[in-house]
C-alpha cells in the first residue's frame, strides 16, 4: 500500500522494550474504587446511586449528563460509601465529583445481554449498546465512541489506530499481541455500524510482534477479511495523531478546524475496538483497561489490566515502585501526558500509561532563553503551524491574532518545545491561550444568554400589557364594536412595535 508522510514530526527514543519484556498481568482488586463522574470529553455523568447502595459489577451507577457524555458503571461489586470530590487526573490538579465503592471481593456481575452475531443487529442498535456501555476513545482523547459511530456520511475508510507513537506507552502493542482477534472482531462491528467500505489497521514499524499477531489473526477470519488491510507505518512521532495518520495512509489533509469524516474517514483506537467487541458480544460495559506502568522508579515495568477506579498508588505498588526515589508520576507519555499533582488519583478510562520519574532524573527547570527565531519549531510542527508566532501572541495575550494563526489546530504534541534550543515551554503558552479563549467564549455565551432572556421578558410583559388593555376595552359599557376593534388594534400595534424594536424572539421564559 502506498504511504505518504506528514510535515514535521521528530524521531524519539522509544523506551518500549522496558515494559513489553514482561507479560500482561492483572492488577489486584482494590479495597476502594474511586470513579470520577467525568472520564470522558463532554458533560459529566449524573449519579444514579446513593451512599449505602449495594452495586453489582457492571451496573450503571451514573447516566450520561448530555449528548456528548458517557455513563459510568461499577467496576466491581460492593457498597457505595461516598459521593464526593476527590483528586482526579487533570492538568489543573483540582478535585472533581467521584463515586467511591468499597468492594466486597465477590465480583458479582449484573445481568449481561450477550449477542452471538452482531450482523443481526441494526447499526443504530450497535451504537446504542456502545453508548450504554460507556465506551470512550481509549487512545487518550476520551471522546464518547457512539458519536463517531454515527458519522451521517458515507465512510469510505475506517482506520484503526495502533500506531502508539509516544515513547514508553505499550498498552496497545500488548493488546494487539495478546488479543488480536478481539481487536479485529471489534473492527468488524464498527465497520458494520458505520457501513465502511474499507478498513486499515495502522501499526508503527517498531511493533513487529503486534503486526504479526494481527496478521496471523486476520488469516483465520472467514468473514470481512478482504475488507481489512494491516499496514506497517514508519515510526515517527506523532504518527498516531489522527490527522497525521490520515495523511500517512491516504495522502489527504483534514482541513483546518475540520473533521476526518469530511474526507470520508473515521478513526478509532485499537483498544476502543476491543472494548466495542466485548460490549456487543458479551454485553460488558467498559470497566477496565490495559495500562503501561513504567519508568525509572519501577522495578518491574509491565502492562497491567486494571479496573477503572483503582488508585494509582496501588498500581505503582503492584509493579514494585521504589517510593523512596519517586519524584513524579505522569499519566500518559512524556510528550503529552500530565504530571499527577496527587498520587491518590484513580486510573480512569483514558489512562494509558503511568510513567514514573526518579528524583534528579530530569533536568530541573532548564534555563529559558529568548527566542532566536531559528525556525526549528516550525520545521518540527506536524500541523504546519508557526509555533514561534503562536508563542509571541500568547505572551502578548493577543488572542484574536493567535486564533488567526489556527491555535486550535495545535494538538499539543510538544515537538516544537522538544526541538527549541531556547528551552521555551511553548506548549504551556498554547494551553494558557486556549484556556483563556475558552473562558472568554464562555463569558460571552453567558452574557448573550442573559441579554436574550432580558429581551424576551420585556416582550412578554409588553404582550401581556396589550392583552390586558384589549380585555379592558372589550368590557367597557357602551363602547361600540368599532371602538373595541380600534382599541384592540392599537394595543396589538403597540406590542408589535415593541417586539420589532427588541429583535426576533427565541424561547420564552
Ligand atoms: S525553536 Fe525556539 S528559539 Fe527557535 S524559533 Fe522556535 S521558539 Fe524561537
Ligand atoms: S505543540 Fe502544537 S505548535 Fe507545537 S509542534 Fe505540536 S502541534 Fe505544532
Amino acid at each position: 500500500m502506498k504511504l505518504w508522510s506528514f510535515h514535521g514530526g521528530i524521531a524519539l527514543p522509544g523506551h518500549k522494550q522496558e515494559s513489553t519484556g514482561n507479560p500482561l498481568r492483572t492488577a489486584p482488586l482494590p479495597r476502594h474504587l474511586i470513579l470520577p463522574l467525568s472520564q470522558h470529553l463532554g458533560v459529566p455523568a449524573e449519579p444514579l446511586v446513593s451512599v449505602g447502595d449495594k452495586v453489582l459489577k457492571g451496573e450503571m451507577i451514573a447516566r450520561p449528563g448530555g449528548f456528548v457524555s458517557a455513563p459510568l458503571h461499577a467496576s466491581s461489586s460492593g457498597t457505595v460509601i461516598a459521593i464526593e470530590e476527590r483528586p482526579v487526573p487533570h492538568p489543573s490538579g483540582l478535585s472533581a465529583p467521584c463515586i467511591i465503592i468499597e468492594t466486597d471481593g465477590e465480583e458479582r456481575w449484573t445481568t449481561l445481554q450477550q449477542q452471538s452475531d452482531y450482523r443481526q443487529l441494526e447499526p443504530a442498535t450497535i451504537r446504542e449498546q456502545i453508548r450504554q456501555a460507556g465506551i470512550v476513545g481509549l487512545g487518550g482523547a476520551g471522546f464518547p465512541s457512539y458519536i463517531k459511530l454515527n458519522p451521517g456520511k458515507t465512510v469510505r475508510t475506517l482506520i484503526l489506530n495502533g500506531a502508539e507513537c509516544e515513547p514508553y506507552i505499550t498498552c496497545d502493542d500488548i493488546l494487539m499481541r495478546e488479543r488480536a482477534e478481539e481487536v479485529l472482531q471489534g473492527l468488524l462491528i464498527i465497520r458494520h455500524a458505520v457501513q465502511a467500505l474499507h478498513c486499515i489497521v495502522a501499526i508503527e514499524e517498531n511493533k513487529p510482534e503486534a503486526f504479526h499477531s494481527m496478521q496471523h489473526a486476520l488469516q483465520h477470519f472467514s468473514e470481512g477479511a478482504n475488507a481489512i488491510e494491516i499496514v506497517s507505518i514508519p515510526a515517527r512521532y506523532p504518527a498516531g495523531g489522527e490527522k497525521q495518520l490520515i495523511k500517512v495512509l491516504t495522502g489527504q489533509e483534514v482541513p483546518s478546524g475540520g473533521l476526518p469524516i469530511q474526507l470520508g474517514v473515521v478513526c478509532h483506537n485499537v483498544a476502543t475496538a476491543a472494548a466495542v467487541f466485548r460490549a456487543v458480544r458479551y454485553g460488558e460495559p467498559l470497566l477496565s483497561r490495559i495500562v503501561t506502568v513504567t519508568g525509572s522508579a519501577i522495578a518491574e515495568p509491565c502492562n497491567l489490566e486494571a479496573l477503572t477506579g483503582t488508585p494509582v498508588m496501588e498500581l505503582l505498588a503492584t509493579c514494585g515502585t521504589d517510593f523512596n526515589v519517586l519524584e513524579e508520576v505522569i499519566m500518559g507519555g512524556p510528550m503529552m501526558g500530565i504530571v499527577l499533582a496527587d498520587h491518590e488519583v484513580p486510573l480512569v478510562k483514558t489512562g494509558n500509561c503511568l510513567l514514573t520519574v526518579r528524583r534528579g532524573e530530569m533536568e530541573q527547570h532548564p534555563t529559558v532563553m529568548p527566542c532566536i527565531r531559528c525556525g526549528k519549531c516550525a520545521d518540527a510542527c506536524p500541523v504546519s503551524l508557526l509555533p514561534q508566532q503562536l508563542y509571541w501572541h500568547a505572551r502578548a495575550k493577543e488572542f484574536d491574532k493567535i486564533q488567526e494563526q489556527n491555535l486550535f489546530d495545535c494538538i499539543e504534541c510538544g515537538c516544537c518545545a522538544y526541538v527549541c534550543p531556547s528551552n521555551i515551554p511553548l506548549v504551556q503558552y498554547y494551553r494558557f491561550a486556549k484556556s483563556e479563549i475558552r473562558e472568554q467564549q464562555e463569558q460571552k455565551r453567558k452574557a448573550d444568554l442573559a441579554r436574550r432572556r432580558h429581551e424576551q421578558r420585556e416582550q412578554r410583559l409588553a404582550r401581556e400589557k396589550a392583552e390586558r388593555a384589549a380585555r379592558h376595552a372589550r368590557k367597557k359599557p357602551g363602547i361600540t364594536d368599532e371602538k373595541k376593534k380600534a382599541a384592540i388594534q392599537a394595543a396589538l400595534e403597540r406590542a408589535k412595535a415593541s417586539k420589532s424594536k427588541q429583535g426576533a424572539p427565541t424561547d420564552d421564559v
